[in-house]
């Protein structure tokens, strides 16, 4: 079963999206060589609280943040901490989920941190640029995987652009998202379109595609959170959550002026 809001609940949705974008926006400024992940996630959640929320990340199956924080070879689910300085030529994903009345936001970015490789800017952008093409696969009487293979298409697209073949995450995905913010369904980010269930007006999900400069093969530390390269390669991670309505897309985690 697909969670299915009415409009007022999307309203309530694009309440929590907010907090977690400007949550995001000010994470962002903050990032800078010789700060701490650590730092990073106390503004986070303090940002979050501040907005009325609660951070949604923290104590979700023990997890000890309100972000989560993956530098570098660090796919997903890095944990914050104080010895985790950022410097110079670092690219890091933060992963940000806030809960406002009941109802889940959930988003990341990845952030070049001082001067940047141009390959690890081209990932960050074949990353997000395939999250939005997820997002325009997005519509009411369209099929789940549509929205994989937009997301498939798009990152093979650049990087048959930037002459590089992107790894895909495929053991990670995006997924339903409303009073809870892992809910059915699971939505891979490859595959063929025109299977799974059909979408309709008041779903939500969170698109959120995985790429590497190396291979797909992940592995996780023995933290039992950080998921990490299983090649060193450099990864990045952009999320949206999306509702579908009559008129398409609707992001709910955007800027206020985006
Ligand atoms: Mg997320
Ligand atoms: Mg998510």
């Amino acid at each position: 079963m697909i969670e299915v809001k009415t409009p007022d609940e999307l309203q309530a949705m694009r309440a929590a999206g907010l907090v977690v974008a400007r949550t995001l926006a000010a994470v962002r400024a903050a990032a800078k060589p010789g700060v701490s992940t650590a730092e990073l996630d106390e503004l986070a959640e303090q940002t979050i609280r501040d907005a009325g929320a609660v951070p949604s990340f923290k104590g979700y199956h023990g997890f000890p943040a309100s972000i989560c924080a993956s530098v570098n070879e660090q796919i997903v689910h890095g944990i914050p901490a104080t010895t985790q300085v950022l410097a110079d030529g670092d690219i890091i994903s933060v992963d940000c989920g806030a809960i406002l009345d009941g109802w889940h936001g959930d988003s990341a970015v990845t952030l070049a941190i001082g001067k940047v490789s141009d390959a690890d800017l081209a990932l960050s952008a074949a990353t997000e640029a395939a999250m939005w093409a997820g997002i325009e696969a997005v519509s009411a009487g369209g099929r789940l995987t549509d929205i994989s293979y937009a997301v498939q298409s798009a990152a093979e697209r650049a990087g048959r652009d930037d002459g590089v073949e992107y790894g895909m995450i495929v053991e990670y995905g995006g997924h339903g998202i409303g009073r809870q913010m892992h809910m059915d369904p699971f939505l891979p980010n490859v595959g063929k379109p025109g299977k799974g269930p059909r979408l309709k007006p008041g779903m939500a999900l969170a698109i959120e595609p995985m790429l590497t400069g190396g291979g797909g093969e992940t592995r996780e530390l023995d933290d039992g959170w950080t998921v990490v390269t299983a090649d060193g390669s450099r990864a990045a991670h952009w999320e949206h959550t999306v509702a579908i309505t009559e008129d398409g897309p609707w992001v709910l985690t955007a800027a206020e002026d985006a």
